[in-house]
């Protein structure tokens, strides 16, 4: 394979690596978003309760302001009733005394279901408040754990882009620069070998002369289908693939 060629697969290799760290990250920080998007709906969830309790007391306030006037009323019309003379006026005012306790009963009936009311919505405010807190201190923990893995992330693409800078500066510039356009529309590996006569990029089988051409390895050549910059992969034997025969040979002598 040609030096140029080589250099950018490390290049690319590197690239590779980048990319996954930064869907790591974006994984990562989207988790982030989660925890506080909780928080911030139950904090919702809470404002909301208070607004309906203070509500509720307003309502109270004003129903029991009602009740004092409607008691002020029955006490006058008691004393006035206790004075008249003729049987029709007495009469008249035991009415309107019969309507006013009916309103007096109503009144108090109304307050009793509203502070009812208020003291169950009060409990389920407390309920959130707690489950508010667990959920600040168990995502606190969770937090400070995705933070840390963050930065460890940044760390290493720090790392990374460092090696990269240095294998930049003996790239060859050209080359390089074909590399990183097609790198950044694919967002993958852009310079692949043939492997029996297909691309390993896009699968698609490649014809023979073409894969001549990529063996010689004179020009740059592109796959017809996806682009890609093409190389041929010499087959060496791999430490993988010896240290098999080595066990077999081992076997065989021990039996
Ligand atoms: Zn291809």
């Amino acid at each position: 394979m040609q030096e140029p060629l080589r250099q950018i697969l490390e290049i690319q290799e590197l690239d590779m690596k980048m990319i996954r760290l930064i869907r790591l990250k974006r994984e990562r920080e989207k988790e982030l978003e989660q925890i506080s998007s909780l928080r911030a709906e139950l904090r919702v969830q809470m404002e909301e309760k208070q607004r309906e309790i203070e509500n509720l007391s307003t309502t109270i306030s004003a129903q029991e302001k009602r009740l004092e006037e409607s008691v002020a009323r029955i006490k006058k019309l008691e004393s006035q009733q206790s004075s008249v003379k003729k049987v029709d006026e007495f009469n008249a005012i035991t009415q309107e005394l019969t309507a006013a306790e009916k309103e007096r009963i109503a009144l108090e009936q109304k307050i009793s279901d509203l502070v009812d009311r208020r003291v169950s919505e009060e409990e389920i405010l407390e309920k959130i408040r707690e489950s508010l807190k667990t959920s600040e201190e168990s995502s606190r923990v969770l937090e400070e754990e995705v933070r840390r893995s963050i930065s460890l992330i940044n760390e290493e693409g720090r790392t990374l882009k460092q090696e990269r800078d240095e294998l930049v500066k003996d790239a060859d510039s050209q080359l390089l620069k074909i590399y990183e356009r097609l790198f950044k529309n694919k967002k993958d590996r852009v310079v692949v070998p043939v492997e029996n006569r297909t691309c390993s990029g896009c699968h698609i089988v490649v014809t023979a002369q073409h894969e001549n051409l990529v063996r010689k390895g004179q020009n740059l050549t592109f796959c017809e289908h996806c682009s890609r910059v093409h190389y041929w992969h010499e087959q060496e034997p791999t430490e993988a693939a010896a240290a098999p025969r080595r066990r077999r040979r081992k076997a065989a002598a021990s039996s």
